[in-house]
């Protein structure tokens, strides 16, 4: 992975500004100190020879209409996993930092490299407290961000089943002011946040949370503030400039249902699950899943008017989108990977496409069975087969009786 890479995918998909992640590891921080240069106030670009470089090949692989779009930011993140006892119970949370500058970045380091190995992971796991991580963090920089990561999943959140909390105070204690975001995590939308009225006061962020750069962009935080790491900042503290999220299906995401995956066994918890949480197969603890989480701390019903959720829109990858059209198993094949090329070569980059470019320019394009299929995503008329236990879940757009004859889409894609 370079520096280089991850602009190069955050522009095929249009991200303004995109985490650098791991700034804790030495090597990648040194990395990232000889390839970045600061462009904004606490934000950073390629160096000149290798945004060059970047532009080259993206106009290699999709034309001008991407290469010639500004240059993404790249701000100073890091994931940590933090493993402790609190009130007889082991909490295992996942927080993500944001940071302004090098410098603070590597005060920080430098003091977490006293509680352990830094060496060893790009997300490193710590036996800290999440208020004492939250301490050394401000102490570093006094506009730092933390950050919990997806804090509904089960094994490694803030609110998660079996790790972690039951509020965010709980956690943080008399530092809880400081929190100014949560991140919903894969299995969760605003929708859902909604439920609990101990989460109104935070502002809700969305991440790819993403091991390889071709999942950047899978979810987004909107800002409308200028391009500013305090700007950011004061967008969550205060909600002006906040634009809302993008947001993964959230039954697409790996923890949306109960289940059990070696039995085969997933579960509604509206309906399914057993009151024993015990897996009807084998016996075994079922995983608990996000919106089972959701519901045991919900204090409103679903869909209750006096408070609204923060503004999201729901997308699915284009290459999934693709892939579906074209019959195609896996979304990575080459054949896929080709079409969402020349398609982004001629409409821009992912989630404009997705999100506002016409649908009459979609079907000019890519054909009326693409445009119908984006207005589907955008009406949020969508298939939905739930994830669970680490599966993840899977949108479609057409149904299989819809007998939509898509083999040949793809033949027509590459002779356009
Ligand atoms: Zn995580
Ligand atoms: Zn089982």
């Amino acid at each position: 992975m370079t520096p280089q890479n991850i602009a190069l995918w955050a522009q095929r998909k249009g991200i303004g500004v995109v985490g650098t992640a791991d700034f804790t590891h030495p090597v990648w921080r040194q990395t990232l100190r000889e390839a970045l240069i600061e462009a904004e106030p606490g934000l950073f670009q390629l160096r000149p020879d290798l945004a060059a470089a970047v532009r080259r090949d993206l106009l290699e692989q999709t034309g001008p209409a991407l290469a010639e779009a500004p240059a993404p930011r790249f701000l100073l993140t890091t994931e940590i996993a933090v493993i402790y006892q609190r009130a007889g119970k082991t909490r295992r949370i996942h927080h993500l930092i944001c940071l302004p500058s090098f410098a603070a970045a590597e005060r920080l380091s430098v003091a977490l490299a006293q509680v352990g190995n830094l060496h060893a992971d790009g997300r490193p796991m710590l036996g800290l407290d999440s208020r004492d991580l939250l301490a050394m963090t401000l102490h570093s920089d006094a506009d730092a961000l933390l950050i919990p990561a997806h804090v509904w999943t089960p094994w490694y959140a803030l609110l998660g089943a079996r790790s972690g909390f039951d509020s965010v105070e709980a956690c943080f204690g008399d530092l809880t002011p400081h929190i100014l975001a949560l991140e919903t995590g894969l299995s969760a939308d605003p929708a859902m946040m909604a439920r609990v009225s101990s989460l109104d006061r935070y502002r809700l962020v969305s991440h790819s949370d993403a091991h390889s750069p071709s999942k950047l962009g899978r979810e987004a935080t909107r800002y409308e503030c200028e391009l500013d790491y305090h700007a950011m900042r004061r967008a969550l503290a205060t909600g002006a400039g906040y634009g809302g999220t993008i947001e993964f299906f959230p039954q697409e995401g790996k923890y949306f249902h109960d289940g059990h995956r070696a039995c085969d066994v997933h579960l509604n918890p509206e309906v399914d699950t057993p009151a024993d949480g015990l897996c009807p197969v084998c016996g075994k603890a079922l995983t608990t899943g996000v919106l089972n989480r959701v519901l045991a701390l919900a204090d409103r019903p679903a869909n209750q008017s006096d408070h609204a959720p923060a503004p999201f829109v729901s997308l699915t990858p284009l290459a999934q989108i693709v892939a579906e059209l074209a019959g195609v198993k896996s979304p990575n094949s080459k054949r896929v990977t080709r079409a969402v090329e020349r398609l982004l070569g001629r409409l821009g980059p992912e989630i404009p496409l997705l999100t506002q470019v016409p649908l009459a320019q979609i079907a000019e394009v890519g054909s009326e069975l693409l445009a119908e299929a984006i207005r589907r995503l955008r009406a949020g008329q969508v298939i939905r087969q739930c994830g669970y236990d680490g599966v993840f879940g899977r949108i479609r757009l057409f149904a299989p009786d819809e007998a939509v004859s898509t083999r040949r889409w793809l033949d027509m894609l590459y002779r356009c």
